[in-house]
């Protein structure tokens, strides 16, 4: 692959020539969504034969189990006659497609739902139309979350708020300094300071991170994002679920990584042929939520959430019916989702719901004893 030539290796250079040294963000942004060349925009990259293998595409109980948390927040909100199903950043549309099966086992929901896709990349697009085209429930797809029209709503997300381009600022003696792109004499990428400090950007760093030595690195995002979404669920009711890999509480540490067939990568050796993702900061969305007046509930680990939702019900309804080979298969994708340890899936991913304030509990986040989602062994099998 060194040999392969980037293709917006000469547009960031011929940028960073004319407008000087570019802010991670904006190099990230262009990496994955540039309209011709971004990472997303042209390609499918999940699965083994791609770069990386998120939770649904590992099996089928992880969009199931999302599914029958859909449901079960439905009823909570009281059962409207039209709620609208958001995903953020469908992949392949397989999560939608396994939810919206195991949403059979309710009825009232599966008549009262429409499906609302917003996705930026018209080959994923494309994709997901392919997944979800025997489906009897609308389905509508939309660029950005703004298109989608207001109302009863219930959003999901795996695996995109790490993909929203990240800000990065280095702690110096006089304050902190925007993290950015420079170009070398030979046209080499690499990583630069800007030279000023961030004015008034105090204001932005938790009380916690401020007192750090210097050197270190702080990341946010913008919250455009949270802000819209709890600005609907709070006028219109419902909730949004988050599956992401991040931190529970803010703090320091340089996470922008380039991920490609399925190991780390160098960020800026291939611009727009590599995954670029940043870990998604938890306690930033909190605070945002609360401050939109929307009721927060987590971060949870993956696991737990999974195990609250009845995933070893689901997987052993799913082994009951296929030869031992499928059931050790499923067996394997079950442990993968769950695993413990710095690096296993259920641990390093978090779920995070934002809900209307009346909802006061949601399924897999309330103290034991609560009402038990709806039954995992009762979805169908295909
Ligand atoms: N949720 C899927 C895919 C995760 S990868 C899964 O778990 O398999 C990130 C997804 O977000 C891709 O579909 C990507 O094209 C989409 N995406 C990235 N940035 C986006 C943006 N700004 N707006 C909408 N979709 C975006």
């Amino acid at each position: 692959m060194a040999d392969e030539v980037a293709p917006l290796d000469a547009e960031i250079r011929r940028l960073i020539k004319i407008a000087g040294p570019m802010p991670v963000r904006h190099y990230m942004a262009m990496c994955l969504t540039h309209a011709q060349h971004g990472y997303y925009m042209t390609r499918d990259p999940f699965g083994t034969e791609g770069d990386f293998t998120t939770s649904p595409e590992i099996s089928q109980m992880f969009g199931e189990l999302i599914g029958l948390w859909m449901a079960s927040v439905w009823r909570r909100m009281g059962s409207p006659n039209s709620v609208r199903l958001i995903e953020l950043g469908p992949g392949r549309g397989t999560m939608m497609l396994d939810a919206i099966r195991a949403a059979r086992v309710m009825p009232g929901f599966r008549s009262a739902l429409a499906v609302h896709l917003v996705e930026t990349s018209p080959a994923l697009q494309q994709r997901q139309r392919q997944t979800l085209a025997g489906l009897e429930t609308p389905c509508a797809w939309h660029t950005t979350l703004a298109e989608v029209p207001e109302g009863p709503t219930i959003v999901v997300a795996n695996e995109f708020f790490d993909a929203v381009p990240v800000n990065q600022a280095v702690k110096k003696g006089d304050g902190w300094h925007e993290r950015v792109i420079e170009a070398d004499a030979n046209g080499n990428l690499h990583f630069g300071n800007a030279p000023e400090p961030i004015p008034n950007f105090v204001i932005t760093v938790p009380k916690a991170v401020r007192d750090v030595p210097n050197g270190a690195i702080f990341e946010w995002r913008s919250n455009t994002m949270t802000v819209d979404l709890c600005r609907r669920i709070v006028n219109g009711g419902g909730a949004a679920l988050m599956i992401d890999y991040g931190h529970v509480a803010s703090g320091v540490g340089d996470t922008f990584q380039a991920v490609r067939k399925h190991g780390f990568a160098n960020p800026l050796a291939s611009p727009g042929l590599v995954d670029l993702t940043a870990h998604v900061d938890f306690q930033a969305i909190t605070l945002d939520a609360e401050t939109m007046g929307a009721r927060v509930h987590g971060p949870i680990e993956q696991a737990e959430f999974l195990s609250r939702m009845g995933v070893d019900t689901r997987a052993d309804a799913l082994k009951a019916v296929v030869t031992p080979a499928k059931a050790a298969e499923i067996e394997a994708a079950r442990l993968r989702l769950t695993a413990g340890g710095p690096t296993g899936m259920g641990t390093l991913f978090k779920v995070l719901a934002l809900s209307h304030p009346k909802l006061e509990s949601l399924p897999a986040f309330e103290k034991a004893g609560a009402e038990a989602p709806a039954d995992p062994a009762a979805v169908p099998i295909a």
